[in-house]
C-alpha cells in the first residue's frame, strides 16, 4: 500500500426525527416498511454524518453550510448527491478516504439484518471497498428521544490520508 505522510480524522453526528409516510434511507439504501426521517433532504442521517466526518477531517465547512436547508434547491435532495459533492472535494484536495465507522442509535429498525446492504451502499457512494465501511447498531435503552422511538442518531468518524 502507498505510504501516506499525512492523516486526518474527522467526526460527524446527526439526529433526525422519524416521520411516518416518508421512505427510510440509510447509507443511500431504502429500508422498506419503516418510517422515514424528517429532513430538508431525504433525511439520510448516516450519509450526512459520514459527509460531515469527511469534511471535518479535510478542514472544510460542514454540509449545513454547503447545502443550507433554507435553499429550496436542496428540498428532498437525494443525500447520495451530497456525498458525491463531498467525494469530489476530497479528490480535489488529494485526499484518499481510508475508512468510515459509525454508531447508529435507534429503537427500530434493527440494523443487523440491513448492515451489509448499508455498508455496500455507503461504500459505493464514497467509491471505497465495503470492508472500509463499518456500522454498529445500538438502542438507547428507552432514554431520550431516541429511546422513545422518536428519532435516530448517528455518530461517525472518517480517516483521510494523502
Ligand atoms: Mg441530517
Amino acid at each position: 500500500m502507498k505510504e501516506f505522510p499525512e492523516y486526518r480524522v474527522g467526526i460527524g453526528s446527526d439526529l433526525h426525527r422519524f416521520s411516518p409516510g416518508r421512505p427510510l434511507f440509510l447509507g443511500g439504501v431504502e429500508i422498506p416498511g419503516e418510517p422515514g426521517l424528517l429532513g430538508h433532504s431525504d433525511g439520510d442521517a448516516l450519509l450526512h454524518a459520514f459527509c460531515d466526518a469527511c469534511l471535518g477531517a479535510a478542514g472544510k465547512e460542514d454540509i449545513g453550510s454547503l447545502f443550507p436547508d433554507t435553499d429550496p434547491a436542496w428540498k428532498d435532495l437525494d443525500s447520495k448527491r451530497i456525498a458525491r459533492v463531498v467525494r469530489r472535494i476530497l479528490e480535489e484536495e488529494g485526499w484518499t478516504l481510508v475508512n468510515l465507522d459509525a454508531v447508529l442509535e435507534c429503537e427500530t429498525p434493527k440494523i443487523v439484518p440491513w448492515r451489509e446492504r448499508i455498508r455496500e451502499g455507503t461504500a459505493q457512494v464514497f467509491g471505497i471497498e465495503p470492508s472500509r465501511v463499518h456500522l454498529k447498531g445500538k438502542t438507547a435503552e428507552g432514554l431520550g428521544p431516541v429511546g422513545r422511538g422518536e428519532a435516530l442518531r448517528v455518530t461517525a468518524v472518517a480517516l483521510l490520508a494523502r
